[in-house]
């Protein structure tokens, strides 16, 4: 059996490295977090509706599918207006407007049962909308769009399909190669829950909220993993959590326009503020790591994933003991054996 600091020994850490990590990782208070951060991320959100990004021209959904798939080359033939926000290594990561969500013709939009917006409450449930504030967040190096996958087809076609879950799936356990990956992953992970709660976020000088990524934990897991993806098509690790995070402004924007107004939900005895939008479609990557480091049950995971429609948030519980680098008290844990968090015996 192997303690949680024998884990980490094996990993290349020494034990000043793993405090280190600790402390610039670690939160404080995770299950008082929603209520914490939620004026935070309504900042976020207001600043994803407003125009600090434009939200581009009228147009129909078959003109914003058109370009992906004509110009995905070449996007300085777009239309659409393009909104960069990070750069990395020689990447542009941002969003670009309008979404397809916000074609003009776009009518898939339905508020949920609970919404309490004037004409939901009235009885008139507003369905068959659009969303005018979606947009698609994008990977582009020069004019070529990254964020998607490109599948070459016999008769010389190239399909272009934007990122899903499944490819960003796939692509993090590809990376899953060889056992010294792995605390790539778990800083991947780790990373990713301080942003769904915008841990790690700050306003820049034209107070915009940006996210600074925490400097020695993404120096140890580039360091280790520095690109996701294969051949010329392979792209910074870094620049695949940028997107992650403009995924989750868009995300806030999605669950705002159906009823879970400025984040919150409005219950007879009162309102509530809610993880849903950015934080549990993030937490649902932390989540999918977890399982692929086989810290959380695989089957649990994909039911769990199934039941939510595609969403299957970490609960707060869950997240310390698949990611102990996240324990205010990590000293508590060292000399506990990982099976206790709920790891397999095999890591
Ligand atoms: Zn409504």
């Amino acid at each position: 059996m192997k303690t949680l600091r024998e884990y980490y020994a094996e990993m290349g850490l020494s034990e000043s490295q793993v405090l280190t990590l600790n402390q610039e990782l670690s939160i404080e208070g995770l299950a008082g977090l929603t209520d914490f951060v939620h004026e935070k991320r309504l900042r976020s959100l207001n600043q994803a509706k407003g125009d600090a990004w434009g939200h581009g021209p009228d147009m129909d959904g078959e003109s914003i599918a058109s370009e992906v798939q004509k110009s995905h080359m070449n996007m300085s033939m777009w239309k659409r207006t393009l909104s960069p926000v990070y750069k990395v290594k020689g990447f542009t990561i941002g969003a670009v407007r309008p979404g397809k969500e916000a074609a003009i013709d776009y009518k898939n939009i339905n508020h949920y049962k609970h919404c309490t917006c004037h004409s939901c409450k009235s009885g008139k449930r507003v369905m068959g909308v659009n969303n005018p504030h979606d947009m698609f967040p994008y990977v582009a190096k020069k004019d070529v769009l990254i964020s998607v996958r490109r599948r070459y087809l016999k008769s010389g076609k190239v399909k272009v399909t934007p990122w899903t879950f499944e490819h960003l799936f796939s692509l993090i356990e590809k990376a899953y190669s060889s056992y010294e990956k792995l605390l790539a992953l778990e800083l991947l992970g780790s990373i990713m829950v301080r942003i769904a709660f915008m841990l790690d976020h700050e306003e820049d000088e034209e107070g915009i909220l940006r996210l600074h990524l925490p400097k020695i934990a993404t120096e140890e897991m580039v360091g280790r993993l520095p690109k996701l993806g294969e051949g010329k098509w392979a792209i910074p690790i870094e620049a695949v959590i940028y997107f992650l995070d403009i995924l989750g402004y868009n995300e806030d924007i999605k669950v705002d326009v159906c009823g879970y107004r400025n984040l919150v939900r409005e219950y007879a005895r009162g309102t509530k503020n809610q993880d849903n939008g950015r934080t549990n479609t993030l937490l649902t990557i932390s989540h999918m790591l977890a399982a692929v480091l086989h810290r959380r049950p695989i089957g649990e995971f994909a039911y769990g994933l199934h039941r939510g429609m595609g969403m299957n948030a970490m609960s707060k519980g869950q997240i310390p003991p698949a990611y102990p680098l996240l324990y205010s008290n990590l000293e508590d844990w060292l000399d506990r054996e990982i099976t206790e968090l709920g790891w397999s015996p095999q890591i």
